[in-house]
């Protein structure tokens, strides 16, 4: 069935990537450059995919602990280039490291979807 993914990265590269990657799984996309953004688009989505830096604004964990609050049950993943930035408590179901490898990335999003 085809999901509705919220793409979250201050990096528009990234954003046209995760983009590409999501509609060669047959899932729609759509991507904001920052969390505040992407709050009011929290409850139409099927999954939630963040940066974790993305100054000025919130960090992934900031948006990941409001996406699970508003959705205990929606699927968050947070990517970051610096693992150890995140903070251990965060809400997410996963942490992926940037540069990410496409073919673990398509497991990581198939499993949790
Ligand atoms: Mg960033």
């Amino acid at each position: 069935m085809r999901k509705t993914i919220l793409i979250v990265d201050d990096d528009s590269g990234v954003r046209i990537a995760l983009r590409e990657i999501f509609e060669t799984l047959g899932h729609n996309s759509i991507g904001y450059e920052n969390g505040e953004d992407a709050v009011s688009h929290i409850s139409s989505a099927d999954m939630l995919i963040t940066d974790f830096n993305m100054p000025p604004g919130m960090n992934g964990a900031e948006l990941a602990k409001m996406a699970k609050c508003e959705r205990p049950d929606l699927p968050v993943i947070i990517m970051t280039g610096t693992r150890a930035d995140v903070p251990s408590g965060h809400l997410a179901n996963a942490v992926i490291e940037k540069p990410f490898d496409v073919e673990l990335l398509e497991k990581v999003i198939t499993d949790f979807l």
